[in-house]
């Protein structure tokens, strides 16, 4: 059945008519865009940047932080947390929704190692991801994060191919032969925790743990950091290990502690499974998915034994060092996405 023909014929608008809606829309337009809060305080919202897929350098990695706070002034900022040896500042993105009424909080850091560039470039990404897809979980979690800790070894690896592998921080001191020059601090050994059981004390190794505990500034700046805020939960982002995750060496004799880290690592290991990741990780393997750091100067055990942080983790992202190329570095850092996302929904 067919109801009645009905013809719709468009109604001429009165060009006085027009003029009048086009005053009106242009009204509208201006107060949806006007800045709220007044001149002096300026809080407009500009879409956020892309996410870059590419390992950004430092300037640029500062320069994206940057704009993902001009683009969400009301779900992060930036702090200074101290300068690393060459005088580069250590910048902590710190990421919440809470109205200063947090519940729990997170410290994530990255890029400890000069060498490991994904580490930073995944810790950024989280970021990105966090502000794009999940204000809820903000609104529960506050997330403190310092993409790249070692930005002097960083930054070296990055601009010189014969030193892309440098570890270390540039630290200055007596290398062998009693010369002096930079030798370089492993900051992963350098933590205020069981500081001379682990690293080596040659300047001239890879692991040297330097001249005394948390005798170098970024480790400083993190462990005061971390003397001044609580944090219910934290993450130290590597690579060049088949992947996995460490929990503190203390769990061993806490056996409440070692329970809660089976239970998010699972989960962890449940959200990688989910990804087509693992099959480019390269060696290890699920079964020792879940991992004890060695008890020494590494920062995982300082989060647990002297920070109070009550689950802490060392994460290996995979068997490679510098970038994995454009046919892995995609589907790794989803992969991890996943997990840090998978850890921080269950606090
Ligand atoms: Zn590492």
């Amino acid at each position: 059945m067919t109801g009645p023909e009905v013809t719709v014929r468009r109604q001429r608008v009165p060009p006085r008519d027009r003029i009048l809606l086009a005053v009106l829309a242009a009204l509208l337009a201006v107060a949806v865009f006007l800045p709220r809060g007044g001149p002096e305080a300026p809080s407009y919202v500009a879409p956020l940047p892309a996410a870059p897929t590419e390992i950004l350098d430092l300037e640029d990695l500062h320069a994206d932080l940057e704009e993902l706070v001009r683009a969400r002034p009301g779900l992060c900022r930036i702090e200074t947390i101290g300068h690393s040896v060459e005088g580069r500042p250590l910048e902590v993105l710190v990421l919440t929704n809470t109205d200063g009424r947090s519940r729990r909080r997170a410290w994530i850091q990255g890029g400890i190692h000069a060498r490991e560039w994904l580490s930073p470039h995944a810790v950024l990404r989280l970021a990105h991801d966090l502000l794009e897809t999940d204000e809820g979980l903000l609104e529960r979690v506050e997330v403190h994060m310092i993409p790249l800790l070692n930005p002097d070894g960083f930054t070296l690896s990055k601009s010189k191919t014969q030193k892309a592998l440098w570890r270390k921080n540039r630290a200055r001191g007596p290398r062998a032969g009693g010369l002096q020059g930079v030798m370089g601090v492993d900051l992963n050994r350098n933590f205020d925790c069981e500081w001379a059981r682990l690293g080596s004390e040659n300047p001239g190794r890879e692991t040297y743990r330097g001249p005394g505990p948390a005798s170098e500034p970024e480790v400083r700046a993190v462990q005061a950091y971390l003397g001044r805020i609580r944090f219910d939960f934290a993450l130290d982002v590597h690579t060049g290990a088949p992947y996995q995750v460490h929990a503190p060496a203390a769990v061993k004799r806490d056996a409440r502690g070692r329970t809660r880290h089976r239970r998010t690592a699972e989960l962890m290991l449940k959200a990688l499974r989910g990804s087509r990741a693992p099959s480019i990780f390269g060696g290890g393997g699920s079964s020792r998915f879940l991992r004890t750091a060695s008890a020494g100067g590494q920062a995982v055990n300082y989060f647990f034994e002297k920070a109070g942080v009550p689950t802490a983790f060392t994460v290996e992202m995979g068997s490679f060092f510098l970038d994995p190329g454009d046919a892995h570095r995609e589907a790794l850092v989803q992969a991890w996405l996943n997990a840090f996302r998978a850890a921080l929904d269950s606090l």
